[in-house]
């Protein structure tokens, strides 16, 4: 699993390459790895429609989230909308072809691969917990 730290060092520099500012505090914001190249055409969109600022990018219930400031206009919210429908069908790990999975700690988009390595991963874990108890 990503740190979010690990989320916040490549946004920064992904929002600084296309010129954009974030509004809200900055930790509030992550991108897992495998929607960086969508965040990255959205930023391209989102500049051609005049949009230079998100409120907030992160994940939220297996999908990608991205808020806009209220001024922005509905071709930004459209580009948004677009972005979204693609994270949805895209592993947020290594951007494989994907969907929403259930079983883990919370909803994530995943393809098959990434999903049964997770999924042993936190059986592993919780195994692990057993034996200390
Ligand atoms: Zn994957």
């Amino acid at each position: 699993m990503t740190s979010e730290p690990e989320y916040i060092d490549r946004l920064g520099p992904l929002l600084g390459r296309h010129g954009f500012k974030i509004k809200m505090p900055f930790p509030l914001s992550e991108c897992p790895p495998g929607w960086l190249p969508i965040l990255d055409d959205l930023l391209v969109e989102l500049r051609r429609k005049g949009c230079r600022t998100v409120a907030q990018v992160k994940q939220k219930f297996g999908g990608l989230r991205v808020n806009l400031p209220l001024r922005a206009s509905s071709q930004a919210h459209a580009a948004v909308e677009k972005a979204v429908g693609r994270a949805a069908r895209t592993c947020e790990e290594c951007g494989r072809p994907g969907r929403p999975r259930e079983g883990l700690r919370w909803v994530q988009t995943l393809c098959a691969a990434c999903w049964k390595e997770k999924a042993a991963a936190r059986k592993a874990r919780a195994q692990r917990a057993g034996r200390r108890v």
